[in-house]
């Protein structure tokens, strides 16, 4: 038996910032990775994604280079070469976060790990062989896996997930897209860009559900530009499934808790993961919880910073994070992002202003004069309270209004602010000052009185 200060259980991007931040509060760490360093994100989300999503847009920007007076040559592009590709990069990140933890010291294991017992923890290695490591706190950061629909398990070969998707290696002729949250959308507009028919169904009245309604309302405008047919309210999608090659089921994911053995610990857990208090602490005592598997937030930067901050609770600090203020994204054509409270200019008590990339002079000089910056912010006090942005860049600058709405940032002090020009930044500070009905860049007409 083993002793460790800490055992993190899952190397995605909550378990890797866990161990590394408690290898630098001075832990002796263990970290057991069952698959591929890096979780999801790394391997079979986010990256390869926008792998993909790049290489679709550089197709676009190919397409763009005459008005810049280029004659680029598109010659035929492989889908097996850019799966091969996306793998290579894949690879390479995955080996940088083992060299990262190494040079923390960090022991790493690979091997599936169940709990014996609230401090120990059995390691099944790939040969059979098993170990058992104990430590004074343990953090499970086993992530999550796709959620199939009750009627269509996946068979991998026709019923698909995100995993799968990623890993074909001829493109399908046709795709049915079931599920319109970000991850649908994404590999809707990817495989569509790739040249494959796409059909998304969605069974909400609008897609990204919970999303500010006119955002998701240009998201399904762009995919639909993008010759991508789109449906929601749908409730059966028995029909196109008969005729379209392949069917991805993308309509979430669920806590990976199946293999933990959490039964011999009694840290509670239910269909949406496992139960945490806001310190990130599971019903036992010792035994913390991060990233997917609590079921909050299934993103990696959430992940991340709970990692971070489970971390830190473990060896002795009691602080919470605040969910409220993070943004979101989705990769559609153009990038959409949002923060804070959405349908801002349908909710009473805030007034919000909005900003036409179209009069941004570096979106025009871009061309992707496409899209716009929309603020809210509470009519009594200015302090701002969330935003939405349509356009190249969405994923970047959203971060700005969410520092703005986290910091109590008000109109006021924005419109204060002097952006860099010309950037595409401008478009929110034009956002404030058009909710205070005085943005200098818009006709009289455009601005609120
Ligand atoms: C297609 C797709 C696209 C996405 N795009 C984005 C995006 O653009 N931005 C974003 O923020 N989020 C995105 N996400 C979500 C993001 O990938 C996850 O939120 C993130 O990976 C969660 O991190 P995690 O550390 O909690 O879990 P994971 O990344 O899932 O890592 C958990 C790790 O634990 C390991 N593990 C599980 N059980 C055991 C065990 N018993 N023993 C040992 N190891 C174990 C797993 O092998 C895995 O490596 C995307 C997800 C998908 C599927």
């Amino acid at each position: 038996m083993n002793d460790y200060n800490l055992i993190v259980i899952g190397a995605g991007p909550a378990g890797t910032a866990a161990a590394v931040r408690a290898s630098q509060l001075g832990a002796k760490v263990l970290l057991i990775e069952k698959s591929s360093f890096g979780g999801t994100c790394l391997n079979w989300g986010c990256i390869p994604t926008k792998f993909l999503w790049e290489a679709c847009n550089t197709v676009s920007k190919i397409k763009k280079s005459v008005s810049y007076a280029i004659t680029a040559e598109m010659k035929e592009h492989s889908f097996a070469l850019l799966i091969e590709k996306k793998n290579k990069n894949v690879e390479l990140l995955s080996k940088g976060v083992r060299q990262l933890l190494a040079s923390y010291n960090i022991e790493l294991i690979e091997g599936s790990a169940a709990f014996s017992s609230a401090k120990t923890v059995e390691v099944k290695r790939s040969n059979g062989q098993t170990e058992n490591y104990q430590a004074e706190k343990i953090i499970i950061a086993a992530g999550s896996v796709p959620s199939a629909i009750p009627g269509y398990q996946f068979d991998h070969i026709k019923f698909i997930d995100s995993t799968d998707a990623l890993n074909l290696t001829e493109l399908p002729k046709s795709l049915l897209v079931v599920g319109g949250g970000a991850i649908g959308v994404e590999f809707a507009s990817i495989f569509s860009a790739l040249g494959a028919q796409v059909h998304l169904v969605e069974k909400q009245n609008q897609l990204l559900p919970g999303e500010d309604s006119e955002l998701a309302e240009e998201v399904k405008k762009g995919l639909l530009r993008q010759g991508i047919k789109v449906e929601t309210g749908v409730s059966s999608f028995e029909e196109p499934a008969k005729t379209n090659d392949k069917i991805l089921i993308a309509t979430g994911r669920k806590s990976n808790t199946a293999s933990l053995a959490l039964e011999k610990t009694g840290v509670k857990y239910g269909p949406k993961g496992i139960e945490v208090n806001e310190f990130l602490e599971t019903s036992v005592e010792g035994i913390f919880a991060a990233g997917d598997v609590d079921g909050r937030s299934f993103l990696a930067y959430t992940a991340h910073a709970e990692g971070v901050l489970a971390a830190e609770n473990a060896l002795g600090t009691k602080k919470a994070i605040t969910y409220s203020t993070i943004p979101k994204a989705v990769f559609s054509v153009p990038p959409a992002a949002s923060v804070g409270i959405v349908n801002g200019d349908k909710t009473e008590g805030m007034i919000t202003g909005k900003f036409d990339l179209a009069a941004n002079s570096r979106a025009f000089i871009e061309g992707e004069r496409r899209g716009w910056v929309k603020i809210t912010a509470e009519k009594s006090t200015g302090v701002i309270t969330g935003g939405q942005i349509l356009g190249a860049g969405a994923e970047e600058l959203i971060s700005i209004i969410a520092l703005a709405v986290k910091q109590n940032i008000s109109l006021h002090q924005m419109s204060r602010e002097i952006f860099f020009h010309p950037s595409i930044s401008e478009a929110i500070h034009s956002a404030c000052e058009a909710a205070l009905g005085k943005c200098v860049d818009l006709p009289r007409f455009k601005n609120r009185s």
